[in-house]
């Protein structure tokens, strides 16, 4: 700013006008997205930007007077005090991450700068602060190290098993024994790697980074594949696995058909898995208006009613004695649930403990543009 600025503006009666770099400076802190505010030495709030209105919902004129605790919650920690214990010594803080609290009530965090306000003089005569929403970026974070400290306390489990099995089958004498350690390590090893895969496609989906190919085709022919693909299974368990398709070749779904064989696999997959021996799962695919139906019934284990408001949520298994038997990772149906609605779809699971389970998966019918006849393109 250039020296004397502020004298060369006045008008021609000589009362002061505001300098051009001052009114820059104004315009500056009443546009910035970041709430600006002021406040003597008593608390009370001096000036309140644009920024401010839009993050605590105060009006300039609502707030500008009043004490600054308006937008304080009572629960303040204490760290905040400290805060302004330093800022009074004439200390400037930098990123000081807090919450505030809006005027209908809900909390925000907020990433603060304050700074010391001196008076010509240099006197300390209150406190300034720009104050950056970041609720969004601390829920993330929040959710991410919840993420990361589930998922290693998960891969511990099958990698102690699988060392554990390789520890003992080096040390074992008996070469069938040997040979069985070995199989469980092998096994082991598998769950370690479902579990990593599936780790790598909730990191996909939360990051957005799920590239879906959609285009209008038949269900009808990976559904069936993914019921042959299980038949050593369904042999295995005797369980009896049976498809009816009502479908024609005009019931097309617009979905991208790597992830929907995903989709189905999980949701046969579980059906198998928690349907114990001798049961039966149904595969049923129909046409409703505008929608496809595909409805897996089993007639297994079941879900308590209680857990089925938690059934799509990242890690949630039930522990019953068949499930911990099966194993999994407890992904499979969070991953399955966000593929669906990118796929523009719904996932609906009624369920009955011991009574069996019923998911219904609908897709809305892809419209396919008629051909033009030869007659109305000669038109
Ligand atoms: P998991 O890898 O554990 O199978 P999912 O996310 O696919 O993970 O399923 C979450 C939980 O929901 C399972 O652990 C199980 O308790 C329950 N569940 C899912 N499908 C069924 C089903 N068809 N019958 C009974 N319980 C089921």
């Amino acid at each position: 700013m250039a020296k004397g600025d502020s004298n060369r503006d006045g008008d021609a009666a000589g009362t002061p006008q505001p300098s051009v770099t001052q009114q820059i400076l104004t315009s500056i802190v009443q546009n910035t997205d970041d709430a600006v505010i002021s406040r003597d030495l008593d608390g009370k709030i001096l000036t309140w930007n644009k920024g401010a209105e839009r993050l605590y919902g105060y009006k300039m004129s609502e707030a500008v007077g009043k004490p600054v605790s308006i937008i304080v919650p009572d629960d303040l920690p204490p760290d905040d005090r400290d805060v302004v214990r330093r800022i009074r010594r004439g200390e400037h803080v930098e990123h000081y991450v807090t919450t505030r609290q809006r005027k209908d009530g809900s909390k925000v965090v907020v990433d603060l700068t304050v700074s010391p306000l001196r008076d010509k003089r240099g006197r300390f005569i209150g406190i300034s602060s720009i104050a950056r929403d970041i609720t969004e970026q601390s829920m993330m974070l929040k959710r991410q190290r919840e993420f990361i400290s589930i998922a290693s306390h998960e891969l511990r489990t099958p990698l102690t098993a699988l060392t554990g099995y390789l520890a003992l089958s080096q040390g074992a004498d008996d070469p069938l024994q040997a040979n069985e350690f070995t199989r469980r390590a092998y096994q082991a090893a598998q769950r370690l790697t479902k579990l990593v895969e599936d780790l790598l496609e909730v990191a996909r989906l939360e990051e957005d980074r799920v590239v879906l190919d959609l285009a209008p085709f038949n269900p009808s022919a990976i559904v069936e594949e993914s019921v042959q693909e299980l038949a050593p299974v369904v042999r295995q368990k005797r369980l009896q696995l049976r498809l009816k398709d009502e479908l024609t070749g005009r019931d097309l779904v617009k979905v991208d058909p790597v992830k929907f064989h995903q989709i189905v696999r999980n949701l046969l997959d579980n059906a198998l898995k928690y349907t114990p021996s001798g049961g039966r799962v149904s595969v049923n695919l129909t046409s409703s208006g505008d929608v496809v139906r595909i409805r897996i019934k089993d007639t297994g284990i079941g879900i308590d009613e209680k857990n089925l408001e938690k059934i799509f949520d990242k890690f949630f298994r039930e522990y019953t004695e068949l499930s911990v038997h099966a194993g999994g990772t407890g992904l499979g149906l969070f991953i399955t649930k966000q593929l669906v609605d990118r796929m523009g779809g719904t996932l609906a699971i009624r369920s009955r403990r011991q009574q069996g389970t019923a998911v219904t998966l609908e897709f809305p019918k892809a419209k396919v543009r008629k051909r033009k006849t030869a007659a109305k393109r000669k038109k």
